[in-house]
């Protein structure tokens, strides 16, 4: 599973970041960074919470 972010609707409120910090974090200019592309089993749950949580729809997820 793939997480990735369209930074044209991303508009780096943190919801993500709140949800699942150890694949979403802002960086120092507040630009939304995808720390593990691959998601971890164990990370799965929390991405898609923060998929499903992301205000502007920024989010999606991929098989491969
Ligand atoms: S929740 Fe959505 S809009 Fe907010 S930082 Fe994450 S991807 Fe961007």
């Amino acid at each position: 599973m793939r997480a990735e972010v369209d930074r044209d609707l991303c508009e780096a409120n943190g919801v993500c970041a709140g949800l699942a910090p150890a694949v979403f974090e802002l960086d120092d200019e507040d630009e939304l960074v995808v720390k593990q592309s691959e998601v971890l089993p164990e990370e799965v749950e929390r991405v898609t919470q923060a998929v499903a949580a992301c205000p502007r729809n920024a989010l999606f997820i991929r098989d491969r």
